[in-house]
């Protein structure tokens, strides 16, 4: 068994305490597992992440084995290492303190929005997770982007008034009688009862603040729909802080480029929207009435062979939706076969059609094209499209050339 001396309520600094190597295996993959009397590490559980820190040597402190994870196994925890350490030894083990601050402050402020969450709108806590970079929590119910506001408005009220956290054990029975908004289940033996900020009370086995005005800041900083509820990812301390500066230059840079205020930002962004819109909308008049010249154009110059014409042209920096309008276009007239081809982007697009009063299969003249040009294609028999890598984007004429000669070949039987 090892004894747990990182809660407050232990009588030691929870980050330092002495300790005797009771076993030290080897373990599959590299590294060694290191089972001591009693430890400051917090073992991985509850959704918490594992401490880190280190082994050193008495008495001259010394740094035996660096602790990378500590996992629990029952009433032991084990202690990843890369080094080994004889069973017998005495030493000093020394949690990160840094890395416990953060870990504890994460789950802290977890609490104080679970309880909230749970006050405010009847929402039950139904996961929480610590990644390296981010917390997640999940809630049963889905949260609108108003009550998202007030929560965080409410979890930060909490950590402004500073209240103690305030740490019961009590026997694992005695928790029938108390009101608390969360109880594990099957818990025996004695059990950590915790009421953290005023707002939440709940049985919990990690690691806190000592008062509530410890996590500083807590911000939600995405959320989605997720299983019936809601996910949210939230980050509370120095990494909320470091969240809100980086997206404060976010915004200063935006607002430099929109020669705007931040506030005024969003308006701007709209502005240029809409004005987009109005410009796409005005290219696209624009280009069906080129277009409408362009057809114009090439039924007077196509080749002819017998009742059809035969509208073919390179053209570029047309995109597939334009070569297909100007099919359309060039098709509305009887008899017509369009072959279009356009360079655009490092490729080449090719567009083939026919009037509803021509007989040839354009799936078919696709699978020529392919051939011609290594792309790929196809389509219907009235209307057939395809694309080819850039090789084939630089000898556009020749490969209009090669279609033309093919079709000769056939019309001219
Ligand atoms: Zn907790």
């Amino acid at each position: 068994m090892t004894k747990r001396l990182y809660y407050p309520d232990t009588g030691t600094d929870e980050l330092n305490c002495q300790a005797r190597v009771l076993a030290c295996q080897p373990v599959e993959g590299g590294g060694y597992d290191i089972l001591l009397d009693q430890t400051v590490i917090y073992p991985e559980g509850g959704g918490q992440k594992s401490d880190t820190g280190c082994l050193l040597q008495l008495p001259e402190k010394t740094v035996l084995a660096q602790i990378t994870h500590a996992r629990e196994e029952g009433e032991e925890v084990w202690h990843r290492s890369e080094r080994p350490i004889l069973p017998d030894t005495q030493v000093l083990v020394k949690a990160d303190a840094e890395r416990r601050r953060d870990h504890s402050v994460q789950h802290s402020g977890e609490h104080i929005l679970s309880g909230l969450a749970c006050r405010l709108f009847g929402a039950k806590n139904v996961g929480f997770h610590m990644a390296e970079d981010y917390s997640t929590l999940d809630l049963d119910i889905f949260l609108s982007e108003e009550q998202l506001l007030a929560l965080q408005r409410a979890a930060n009220q909490a950590v402004q008034s500073d209240v103690p956290t305030r740490i019961q054990v009590v026997e694992a029975e005695a928790l029938d009688e108390m009101e608390l908004r969360k109880k594990a289940k099957g818990l025996t033996g004695t059990v950590r009862v915790l009421y953290i900020g005023g707002v939440d009370s709940c049985t919990c086995c990690g690691t806190h603040v000592s008062r509530a005005g410890e996590i500083g800041f807590i911000r939600i900083d995405a959320s989605a729909k997720y299983k019936g509820g809601i996910r949210i990812w939230f980050s509370c301390g120095m990494r909320a802080v470091e969240a809100a500066l980086q997206e404060k230059c976010i915004l200063d840079k935006l607002a430099h480029r929109f020669s705007t205020k931040v506030a005024e930002l969003p308006e701007a962004v709209y502005r240029q929207g809409d004005a987009l819109a109005a410009c796409k909308r005005e290219m696209r008049r624009r280009t069906a009435a080129l277009l409408e010249y362009q057809a114009k154009d090439l039924l007077a110059s196509a080749e002819k062979f017998g009742g059809v014409r035969l509208a073919a042209t390179s053209l570029e920096n047309m995109d597939m939706g334009d070569l297909k309008l100007l099919a359309e276009k060039l098709c509305r007239e009887e008899g017509v076969i369009a072959l279009l081809l356009s360079q655009q982007a490092g490729s080449l697009h090719y567009q083939l059609a026919r009037s509803a009063d021509v007989q040839e299969s354009m799936k078919e003249f696709c699978l020529i094209m392919n051939g011609l040009t290594g792309g790929r294609g196809g389509g219907r028999d009235d209307l057939a499209q395809g694309s080819a890598p850039a090789a084939a984007s630089s000898r556009p004429e020749e490969i209009l050339e090669s279609m033309l000669a093919y079709c000769r070949q056939r019309f001219r039987g």
